[in-house]
C-alpha cells in the first residue's frame, strides 16, 4: 500500500497535481489539481474544474474509489524464528485473507515502510529489496501422501517462510532491514513489512488474452481509475480520485474508507473555495462515487458457483456489482446513470450478483458512504482467483474500464435528489 500510493504520486507529480499536506492551511484554485496524502498509504486528489465554482447551482463532486492495499502477510515486530537445523523463519501473520497454498514454492521478498531515527528525527522510508529474500517450502509428497486429498496449512507453522538455512544469526533480518534502509540497525525504530510475490506480471495466451499479476484486486481498478481521473474531466465538476488502504481488513482504520479522511477533503476543498457548510451539504446531494473494486469472473471449471444469469466473463468490459443486502452500494438511480453514460461512449457494461445462496463480499464503497452519502455504484474488472497471491484478468478489460470511466470523469451530471438526473 505504501508503494502503490508513492507510485501514485508520482503520476501526479508528473500531471502538475500540487502536493497538499493536511496539517497546513489549503489554498485551492479553480481549474487546478491537488492531492491528499493520509499515512502514505491512502491518497485522495482531486481537480477543480474551470467552472465548477463559483456556479449559480453550487458545486458538486464526481469521484471513483479504489483500494491500495492487498492480502499479504505481515512481518512481526520480532521477527525471527530460530529453527531446526540453524534455519530462521521470518514471523509473519495474515493481513486479509489469502489463498494460502497460492503462497507457497516461489521466490519472495519484502516491502513497506520502516521508521528510522536519525538524532532528533524520527522519519519514514520505504524500502522494496530488489531481490528474492525468502520462500515458503511445501512438505514433500512422499512425507505428506494426503496432501491432494485436501491440503488445510497452519498459518503459524506452515507459513512462514524461510530466510536463512544456516549462513546467519538471529539479527540478520534486522541488519538486512536496516542496511536496505540505509541506516543502521539501532536507528531502525519499527516497521510496517509485508511479503511480496516475486513473479513479474505478464501479458500471455495465444491471443495475448489474459494479464496475470500480483495484486490485481486492487491496483488494476486504482490503475485504470487513475487513468480515467487524469485522462478526462469535466469543467463543471471537482473531480476525485480516491486510493484507500485497509480495504482488505475491514477499512475501519484513520486511512481506511471508513475513517474521516474522504469527508475531511472534501469538506477543506469546499471551504477552501469559499463554500459553507450547506454548500458541502448540496454538494453532497448532487455528488456522485463510482467504487472501483475486481469482481469475480466465470470460472470455467466452476460455473455452479456462479448465479444463472448476473455473471460476467474476461474481455467482457466493466462490471457492475449488485447486492440487495447492500454491501454493493448499487442502485437503480446509480445503476441507470452509469449504464447510461457507459452505452453513449460505447463502452460494454456487464453484471455481477452473488448466488442467493452465496454470502458475498463487500467492499468500500458502502463503507465510505457513512461518511460521505452520496450516490454511489459499485464496479469492477472481471478477474479470476481473487486474493491469490498471482491473480488473472482480461487484457482487453483494461482498456474498456478506463473508457468507462473516462466517461464518467467527462460527462456533465446534473442530478437532483433520487428523482431525476441530466446527464451530457
Ligand atoms: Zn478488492
Amino acid at each position: 500500500m505504501f508503494h502503490a500510493v508513492a507510485a501514485a504520486c508520482c503520476r501526479l507529480d508528473d500531471a502538475g497535481f500540487v502536493r497538499l499536506r493536511e496539517g497546513d492551511a489549503w489554498h485551492i484554485e479553480a481549474g487546478r489539481g491537488y492531492y491528499a496524502v493520509r499515512n502514505n498509504s491512502s491518497v485522495i486528489a482531486f481537480r477543480i474544474g474551470a467552472k465548477a465554482y463559483p456556479a449559480a447551482d453550487g458545486f458538486h463532486f464526481k469521484l471513483t474509489a479504489s483500494h491500495s492495499d492487498s492480502p499479504t502477510f505481515k512481518v512481526k515486530a520480532v521477527p525471527e524464528i530460530a529453527g531446526v537445523g540453524g534455519s530462521i523463519r521470518l514471523n509473519v501473520e495474515a493481513y486479509g485473507g489469502m489463498i494460502d497454498y497460492t503462497w507457497f514454492d516461489r521466490p519472495l521478498s519484502i516491502a513497506g515502510r520502516v521508521l528510522v531515527r536519525d538524532g532528533n528525527r524520527i522519519e519514514s522510508r520505504l524500502i522494496a529489496p530488489d531481490r528474492d529474500l525468502l520462500l515458503i517450502p511445501s512438505v514433500a509428497v512422499h512425507l505428506d501422501r494426503g496432501v491432494n486429498g485436501g491440503f488445510a496449512p497452519n498459518r503459524q507453522i506452515d507459513l512462514c517462510p524461510l530466510f536463512s538455512a544456516g549462513e546467519f544469526d538471529l539479527g540478520a533480518f534486522d541488519a538486512l532491514v536496516a542496511d536496505e534502509a540505509g541506516v543502521a540497525p539501532e536507528q531502525v525504530l519499527a516497521r510496517d513489512l509485508f511479503l511480496v510475490n516475486r513473479q513479474k506480471p505478464c501479458v500471455w495466451g495465444v491471443a495475448d488474452e489474459f494479464l496475470s499479476a500480483p495484486k490485481l484486486d486492487d491496483l488494476a481498478c486504482a490503475y485504470v481509475s487513475l487513468a480515467a481521473f487524469l485522462g478526462r474531466e469535466n469543467d463543471s465538476a471537482i473531480s476525485v480520485w480516491c486510493c484507500l488502504d485497509n480495504e482488505e481488513v475491514g477499512s475501519n482504520t484513520k486511512q481506511g474508507a471508513m475513517s474521516t479522511f474522504l469527508p475531511d477533503v472534501l469538506t477543506r476543498v469546499c471551504a477552501a473555495l469559499g463554500g459553507a457548510d450547506e454548500d458541502y451539504r448540496r454538494a453532497l446531494a448532487k455528488s456522485m462515487l463510482v467504487s472501483c473494486d475486481n469482481a469475480h469472473a466465470l470460472h470455467p471449471s466452476h460455473p455452479e458457483k456462479y448465479d444463472e444469469g448476473n455473471r460476467c466473463v474476461l474481455n467482457g468490459g466493466i462490471v457492475v456489482k449488485e447486492a440487495a443486502n447492500q454491501h454493493y452500494c448499487t442502485d437503480a438511480f446509480s445503476r441507470a446513470v452509469f449504464s447510461a453514460l457507459c452505452a453513449d461512449a460505447d463502452v460494454p457494461v456487464q453484471t455481477f450478483a452473488n448466488r442467493s445462496d452465496t454470502a458475498g463480499g463487500s467492499t468500500l464503497g458502502n463503507l465510505s458512504n457513512i461518511q460521505a452519502s452520496m450516490h454511489a455504484i459499485d464496479v469492477g474488472l472481471p478477474q479470476l482467483a481473487m486474493h491469490s497471491s498471482f491473480e488473472t484478468m482480461g487484457a482487453r478489460d483494461v482498456l474498456q474500464s478506463i473508457r468507462a470511466l473516462e466517461a464518467f470523469y467527462a460527462a456533465d451530471l446534473r442530478i437532483d435528489g433520487a428523482d431525476a438526473v441530466a446527464i451530457g
